[in-house]
């Protein structure tokens, strides 16, 4: 089985170095490193070496559009988003929001250039991580409750190409059903290029089923050419109600059925940021590993590397502790 983490933050490599080679005596052979808009535009060549070290030492390497156009997972900012700020998703009210849109020309383009950059820094996966449209009560309190993303100009024109009508101001099934479609359609695009560029595509979507989010039919997405790996995050710390084991083991069911239904691979991540101190913690970072391990995933993750130490705003509040039990789970 891959046993992973992601890895962030440092850019010197012999710093990385050191710390790959403490991660392969830590029993991993999969590592992710974040590849944000920042890192794209000014650490290109060293993301090449750092990822040229992980290959060296063995590890499957993974890399990710950390918070590019905030579509995706991630604490990086965009720069995108303040350069074309006409292309950021834009509510039904009028109003623009933190994120880019699907359907603008000038994102696909950056985003066609971001799958370029990581494909030619030899990582074995590239790791489509949570592609989300926004939820609109993430930012605007102001907003009446049935405000949706996305009114654009570039969406509307797209709509009325598809359905021959104009887009509609209330949401409905059919503008529902478009959001997915378009999420879809924008990840095939990427997807192509990367395996053009001879690596594999892994998609992680987060366990609500919500089609607010972009993909209610996981199934739709699993039966793409280009997809080689299905992945969920079922942290139960944001997501889960009181049976937190129960939440786990349906999200681990759901990406094993879905890559034996179309021959994917399945990868489960495991919470390692923002956990309280407590016994239940490092109960259910056991739980959860071994649960996906016993339960036939192919690849275990932990987001992200030492507890997520190094993040102060989302770091555990014992981080050792959180590794130490996640690494514990690993070997048994
Ligand atoms: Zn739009």
């Amino acid at each position: 089985m891959e046993q992973g983490a992601s890895y962030f933050g440092v850019r010197d490599p012999r710093h990385v170095e050191e710390d790959l080679d403490r991660l392969v005596d830590e029993g991993l052979n999969a590592i992710l490193h974040t590849y944000s808009e920042r890192d794209q535009t000014f650490y290109e060549e060293t993301m090449a070496d750092i990822v040229a070290a992980s290959n060296d030492r063995g590890f499957t390497t993974y890399v990710n559009p950390w918070g590019v156009g905030k579509v995706f997972g991630g604490e990086a900012f965009s720069q995108f988003l303040g350069k074309y700020p006409n292309d950021r998703q834009q509510l039904v009210t009028g109003s623009r929001e933190h994120a880019a849109c699907f359907n603008s020309p000038a994102f696909r383009e950056f985003v066609r250039e971001w799958t370029r950059s990581a494909v030619g820094l030899d990582p074995d996966v590239v790791f489509w991580d949570e592609p989300h449209w926004i939820l609109p009560e993430w930012f605007d309190d102001d907003e009446p409750d049935d405000a949706w993303v996305c009114r654009c100009e570039h969406c509307q024109r797209r709509y009325r190409e598809k359905y021959d009508a104009p887009m509609p101001v209330t949401e409905d099934a059919t503008v529902r059903r478009f959001r997915e479609d378009t999420l879809l359609d924008f990840l095939d695009e990427m997807m192509a290029i990367v395996h053009e560029g001879g690596a594999e595509n892994a998609v992680c979507l987060v366990p609500e089923s919500d089609a607010d989010h972009g993909i209610a039919d996981w199934a739709r997405l699993a039966s793409s050419d280009y997809i080689d790996l299905i992945s969920t995050d079922p942290y139960w710390g944001l997501f889960a109600g009181d049976d937190v084991e129960a939440f786990v083991r349906d999200a681990i069911d759901r990406v094993t059925d879905l890559a034996s239904t179309y021959d994917l691979r399945s990868q489960i991540w495991v919470q390692g940021f923002g956990l309280p101190d407590e016994t239940a913690t490092y109960d259910h970072v056991r739980t959860t590993t071994r649960s996906a391990a016993e339960g036939g995933v192919d690849s275990v993750f932990m987001w992200g590397y030492d507890g997520c130490r190094s993040i102060s705003s989302i770091a555990s509040e014992n981080p050792d502790r959180v590794w130490e039990s996640y690494l514990d789970a690993l070997s048994g």
